[in-house]
């Protein structure tokens, strides 16, 4: 079969090509390529789509990560804490910030940073906790929250791979204290949903093209209901500035401009049923790997949506997917592995004095993960034909 990729976005362009045009060439017509009407606009969507009071556009995940950190009262030295298992951006911009990252274990199941791991982690110096929701799916929040709380830390959650999902609250009604938030919740049986990323105190995301949302080059928002922090994050990402030449702090070129927010107006209400044919391939899956005693599918677990930014299933051993990943690579179905090293195995965080061993089960998972082809795009067909490879390379 041919042209089977993790990510098809020449396809899924070719839905949108019309409505795409047309707002580009109103861009290039209009030629405010900074700051203009489109990057407004896409605040004001983001922020209604999210149900959330500040959405701050700026350059990249990677900046938006960065500026939320530069916008909390910290010092040098003071810890972040980090899931182990995740991609780089959030410990390597604390350590630009002359922050110390401070990485904790995953859960087994959903590979996701541990509560648990988080609170033994806990120091003097600690001062933010920057969970991942990964693969589209959220960490347990109310279990961060809480221990965010109790020792007063600042929570930052990186939602770049899970823009759209749904964290559940609860079921029922009554009021909810989350860390210092008060949520009331009135529901029937779907429990009460906020979207991944305005639970914490700021959220992050991206619009790398790859990503749930995913413009054509590089993209990224911040989120907050505080409005104190969301007018510091917006000086910070224009240059420290709030009036042209006058500059309060120290900032960062990081805005996302109006071509960017352009595609992101266009495809912004089509982010539910993207992330809903993410689910379906997903569900696809799981159903021909059901008797695939040799493969773990995808945990969901019961306090959020998954909308399958990876689709990525665990082999028993680190020689099996080798084989596996060869045998796809032969038939023409590319894997892709997220992440194959830890971070505290890197050598960037070398210095931090991590070992192996440190994060028993984030060293396993980065064994045995492996990723295949997740996309809006998938047919019928190239489900049926991945999964089959996948399966008889079982038998
Ligand atoms: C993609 C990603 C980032 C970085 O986003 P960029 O826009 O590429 O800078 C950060 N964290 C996670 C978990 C990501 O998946």
């Amino acid at each position: 079969m041919k042209n089977l990729q993790m990510v098809d976005l020449r396809s899924q362009y070719k839905h949108i090509r019309r409505k795409l045009r047309k707002r580009l060439r109103k861009v290039i017509k209009e030629s405010a390529f900074i700051n203009g009407n489109e990057v407004k606009l896409f605040q004001q969507n983001l922020e209604q789509y999210l149900g959330v009071r500040h959405v701050i556009p700026c350059a990249s995940g990677t900046e938006a990560l960065q500026i939320a950190l530069m916008a909390l009262p910290l010092e040098e030295g003071d810890e972040v804490i980090i899931p182990d298992f995740t991609f780089v951006s959030a410990a390597e911009v604390a350590c630009l910030l002359g922050l110390r990252p401070v990485f904790v274990d995953i859960d087994p199941q959903t590979f996701v940073m541990d509560p648990a791991a988080v609170e033994r982690a806990v120091t003097e110096r600690t001062r933010v906790i920057v969970p991942t929701h990964l693969f589209g799916q959220c960490t347990n929040m109310a279990a961060i929250m809480e221990i965010a709380e109790k020792y007063g830390l600042y929570v930052i959650e990186d939602a770049c791979q899970s823009l759209g999902a749904d964290y559940i609250l609860r079921e029922g009604s009554g009021q909810l204290q989350m860390g210092p938030f008060t949520y009331d919740y009135r529901c029937a049986d779907k429990g009460v949903r906020k979207k991944a990323g305005t639970i914490g105190h700021i959220g992050c995301t991206s619009f790398f093209p790859s990503k749930n949302l995913g413009c054509y080059g590089d993209g990224g928002a911040i989120f907050t209901d505080d409005d104190d922090l969301a007018a510091r994050m917006r000086q910070i990402a224009n240059h420290g500035s709030e009036k042209r030449y006058s500059y309060q702090t120290t900032g960062l070129n990081s805005r996302l401009d109006s071509v960017q927010a352009a595609v992101l107006n266009v495809k912004l209400p089509y982010l539910n049923s993207y992330n809903a044919r993410r689910q379906e391939a997903a569900a696809f899956y799981d159903r021909a790997f059901i008797s695939c005693m040799q493969l773990k599918v995808p945990v969901r677990c019961p306090y959020s949506t998954h909308i399958f930014h990876q689709y990525c299933l665990l082999c028993r051993s680190e020689q099996e997917r080798k084989a596996l990943q060869f045998h796809l690579q032969k038939t023409g179905i590319p894997t892709k592995i997220y992440y194959p090293k830890p971070l505290h195995l890197q050598e960037a965080f070398r210095f931090l004095g991590g070992k192996v061993g440190d994060f028993p089960v984030s060293e396993d998972i980065s064994k045995r993960i492996i990723a295949i082809p997740m996309h809006t795009e998938l047919s019928q067909k190239q489900l049926r034909y991945i999964s089959a490879a996948i399966v008889n390379f079982f038998n």
